[in-house]
């Protein structure tokens, strides 16, 4: 890919951001739980078969493919999840949403797109009108997927079991990209691993319930779910070498309806984020073994039972297609705003795609943030404190010059694999 192509292709931007600004806000104002992304999923089919793409709707649910075949050339996908949170928006923005809707129960709860895939779906849908407009400027086959219920882990498993690559082919390479609290305009790439592996557990401790008073004819669950509570504390702390990395996260309890009853049973649950298989394996033993544990010294009547709920694979960038386009981007953005990525302790079921397909993907990041704001706050060490990340009630991109960015990641890795001006085919 030549200076040219790439500028060719990304000539039509500047006069493309107003109408990408209005899809932003109209988006983040419209945010929709996973797999009941209805309204956002009708648009973007609108807007790709508008731009000239072949599409295909309701795959895995609320899914959306576009297909642009431009002659001999490898097939490259681009993904864009579009799915909200059940978060009250407190950005205090013009455009913050309002929006309330019903959750899996059928609980009215306020949704926000705090994660950012309202970016995520206006960047796709820019880039893919872009490679439309400029499709003399490369050659091959460009896949646009808009991927729902991607917060529930979900959505891209669905996809693919739903037939994506017989409709749409089977990708040469995979890309996608996430916004993040970084300074706006930047870029961050990174070899291998990029995001955690999760696995989240729910887990029954069964009691013997019984009168408040009388202790002594009840096995009580509250105190066997604090002993598994603080004795889960020494896996991460006790287990594991200081040289790895875990996260084990009780982030559910729930025992007990009156101070003068003591409860039958004990829910937790857990989350465990791990960058590595061999030690997620012994993390998920380490539970297994505490969690049987502390209910045989407690007496419990019957073995506790553990049961998976959602479950993310780690994020793993190919070597190769990870080097050549992080090339790309340094060459168009410059080294100063093209950055390695640390590691992220968040989840992705992006990688399904690439392992579906047998084919290389790339993950990335991209800043989202006010650059002041962010680098103040990092220099004075109050960045973990201050700076509002990914599903906080405050997370608040700024549209410029993030709007834009996003676009042209999506174009200069898309051209970078595309066949282009006779150069070599990427991936
Ligand atoms: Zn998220
Ligand atoms: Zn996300």
């Amino acid at each position: 890919m030549t200076t040219t192509d790439r500028a060719t292709v990304l000539a039509g931007l500047g006069e493309l951001l107003p109408g990408l600004e209005e899809l932003y806000l109209d988006l983040h104002r419209n945010p929709e739980l996973s797999f009941a992304e209805h309204r956002t999923a009708g648009k973007l089919a609108d807007r790709l078969r508008e731009a000239g793409y072949e599409v295909h709707t309701g795959i895995g649910g609320t899914g959306v493919a576009g297909v642009l075949r431009n002659g001999d050339g490898p097939v490259v996908m681009l993904r864009a999840d579009i799915d909200a949170l059940p978060v009250a928006e407190k950005t205090g923005l013009p455009y913050a949403s309002e929006v309330r809707a019903p959750n899996q129960d059928g609980d009215a709860v306020p949704v926000m797109h705090a994660c950012g895939h309202d970016m995520h779906a206006t960047w796709l849908d820019g880039a893919a009108r872009l490679l439309a407009d400029g499709r003399d400027g490369w050659r091959g086959t460009v896949v646009v997927v808009y991927q729902p219920g991607e917060e529930v882990g979900e959505g891209a498993e669905t996809m693919v079991r739903d037939g994506l690559f017989n409709l749409v082919g089977t990708p040469a390479v995979v890309l996608g990209q996430h916004v993040v609290p970084g300074p706006a305009g930047w870029v961050l790439t990174r070899p291998g691993v990029l995001m955690a592996a999760t696995d989240s557990l729910r887990i029954v401790l069964h009691g013997r319930g019984g009168h408040g008073s009388r202790p002594e004819t009840t096995v009580d669950p509250a105190v066997l779910a604090a002993s598994v509570v603080m004795r889960l504390q020494t896996i991460v702390s006790r287990e594991i070498a200081a040289t790895e990395q875990a996260v084990v996260t009780v982030g559910s309890m729930h025992v007990g309806t009156a101070a003068n009853v003591i409860a039958e049973e004990a829910v937790l649950e857990v989350n465990v984020r791990t960058f590595d298989e061999q030690v997620r394996q012994r993390v998920l033993a380490a539970i297994e073994r505490i969690v049987q544990g502390e209910a045989a010294a407690a007496g419990a009547p019957r073995p506790p039972e553990i049961t998976p709920i959602a479950t993310f694979p780690v994020t793993s960038n190919d070597e190769g297609a990870n080097r050549t386009l992080t090339e790309a981007f340094t060459a168009h953005f410059g080294a100063d705003r093209t950055m390695e990525a640390p590691l992220v302790t968040g989840s992705e079921d992006f990688g399904e795609f690439g392992r579906a397909a047998g084919a290389p993907s790339v993950f990335w990041l991209v800043g989202g943030l006010d650059p002041d704001f962010v680098l103040t706050a990092m220099a004075e060490g109050r960045f973990e404190r201050d700076v509002p990340s990914n599903h906080s009630p405050r997370f608040a991109p700024v549209l410029h010059p993030t709007l834009r960015t996003g676009v042209e990641t999506l174009v200069v890795a898309a051209l970078t694999f595309l066949s282009v001006g006779g150069g070599k085919l990427g991936a």
